[in-house]
C-alpha cells in the first residue's frame, strides 16, 4: 500500500519510508501526490491534531493519508510545551531550546518525553491513531551538534548520549516516531489493511 503523508517534511519522510518498506508499504510527500493542504492545527492533543490532518489531507485527495504530531513533554512543567513545542516562543528552535531552560531553572524533577502520535485516514471512513513515546532527562546545558528542535538538551540516561549527540540511525530506531511507526505497521496488520 502507498500512503501519502500530510507534510512536506523530508526528513520525517525518510524516516516513516524506511519502517514502512519493511511492511511491503510505502510513502510519498503530498508534492509528489499533487495536492496540498495546511489545516489549522486547533486540537489540544498530539493525537486531535494528529488526525486533523491526516482527514484534510484524505478529504483532499481521496487517498489513504498519514500524519504526525509530535512534541516534547516535560513533567515538571505539567506536560508543557506539549502541543505546543514547534510554538513554544517567537523565534528559532535554538531560542524555544533556551526559553525552555529558562522555565526550569533550579526543578530538580528533569524528566521529559519526546511523543509523536500518528494518525492515518481511510478513504472509506477508518482511521487508524498510535501514540510512541521516548522518555529522558532535560539536561542544564545543551550537548552536540546533530539533530534538530530540543534535541541538544534532550538526554537518554540508557545511551549516555542526547539526541543531538546520537547517529540518526539509532535515534531512528530508539525514537518517539520510531515507536509510533511500529506500532502503526502492528495496528495496519491487525485490521486486515495489509
Ligand atoms: P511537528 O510535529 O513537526 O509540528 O513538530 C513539533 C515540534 O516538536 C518540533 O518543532 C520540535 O520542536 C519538537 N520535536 C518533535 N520531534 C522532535 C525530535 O525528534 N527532536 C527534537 N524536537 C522535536
Amino acid at each position: 500500500m502507498e500512503f501519502v503523508l500530510a507534510s512536506n517534511n523530508q526528513k520525517k519522510l525518510r524516516e516513516m519510508d524506511e519502517i514502512l518498506r519493511r511492511e511491503g508499504c510505502s510513502v510519498i510527500s503530498m508534492k509528489e501526490a499533487g495536492f496540498h493542504t495546511d489545516p489549522e492545527e486547533n486540537g489540544s492533543t498530539f493525537e486531535e491534531n494528529a488526525l486533523i490532518k491526516a482527514k484534510a489531507a484524505m478529504e483532499a485527495s481521496g487517498r489513504a493519508c498519514i500524519a504526525d504530531d509530535s512534541g516534547l513533554a516535560v513533567d515538571g512543567l505539567g506536560g508543557a510545551p506539549g502541543v505546543l513545542s514547534a510554538r513554544y516562543c517567537e523565534g528559532t528552535d535554538l531560542d524555544r531550546v533556551y526559553f525552555l531552560l529558562e522555565n526550569m531553572k533550579g526543578m530538580e524533577d528533569r524528566t521529559a518525553r519526546f511523543v509523536s502520535c500518528v494518525a492515518c485516514a481511510f478513504p472509506d471512513g477508518t482511521s487508524i491513531v498510535v501514540r510512541g513515546e521516548c522518555p529522558g532527562v532535560i539536561l542544564e546545558e545543551l550537548k552536540g551538534e546533530g539533530g534538530f528542535g530540543y534535541d541538544p538538551v534532550f538526554y537518554v540516561p540508557a545511551e549516555g548520549y542526547t539526541f543531538a549527540e546520537m547517529p540518526q540511525e539509532r535515534k531512528n530506531e530508539i525514537s518517539h516516531r520510531g515507536a509510533a511507526m511500529v506500532k502503526f505497521c502492528a495496528e495496519l496488520k491487525k485490521q486486515g489493511k495489509i
